[in-house]
């Protein structure tokens, strides 16, 4: 059915629930999904070991992509400190933009997706929230782990990487211009869904049209 490429660009901070969305939206229209933060999770996770994030993000293997230390808060502070480097983010560049137009659709959600990987994208949403919301979530998600960090310490860290990810020069994390502005902070699970797929929707009655 959907031979076409056909690409959703979703970019926004940390635990705004673009990963929910991302994956709704690849489920409900059959489309593959790229959490394009798990490539500079890789990175970070094998800069900690010892490596050169440069080499690191040159070398990487699909293997890397996997296991759940990369889910760490520690993971994720060193994969926004690897993706300031421009070299890393160069050359992670080709293998998604190759992603985003496989044929039967594609969903890649990160901080740069809309901006700089897929600025034609037939969809481009922001999906964001409060700094408060989106640490309170992912508190939850974390202390229904068994990790025992305070909701002040994530709130904390969510300061942290989004100050970081959004003061950089290579590729800072903002809403592309064309890009629809989601904002879950009052929304449920369910809400934030489907205003995403209603975006999709209306953009491929368009294509047909
Ligand atoms: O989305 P996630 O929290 O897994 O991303 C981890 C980090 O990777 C982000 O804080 C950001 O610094 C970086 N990232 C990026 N560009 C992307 C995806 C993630 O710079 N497209």
């Amino acid at each position: 059915m959907h031979s076409a490429p056909f690409t959703v660009a979703i970019d926004g901070p940390a635990a705004a629930g673009k990963g929910t969305i991302s994956r709704a939206i690849a489920e409900h229209f059959g489309f593959a999904h790229l959490d394009t933060g798990l490539l500079y999770r890789a990175v970070g996770a094998l800069a900690l070991e010892g490596a050169n994030p440069i080499e690191a993000a040159q070398a990487l293997q699909p293997e890397a992509l996997e296991g759940g230390r990369l889910r760490t808060a520690e993971v994720a502070q060193a994969a926004s400190r690897v993706a300031a480097i421009p070299e890393v983010r160069s050359a992670l560049l080709e293998f998604q933009r190759e992603f985003a137009r496989r044929p039967g659709g594609a969903v890649l959600d990160g901080r740069d997706i809309c901006t700089v990987i897929c600025p034609d994208a037939d969809v481009q949403l922001f999906v964001t929230a409060s700094a408060e919301t989106r640490a309170e979530r992912r508190w939850r998600e974390l202390s229904a782990k068994g990790d025992d960090r305070t909701l002040e310490q994530v709130l904390d860290d969510v300061r942290i990487r989004d100050t970081r990810d959004s003061e950089r020069d290579a590729a800072p994390m903002r809403p592309a211009e064309g890009a629809q502005i989601v904002d879950t902070s009052e929304m449920s699970i369910e809400e934030a869904i489907a205003t995403a797929i209603s975006y999709v929707e209306r953009r491929k009655g368009f294509d047909r049209n």
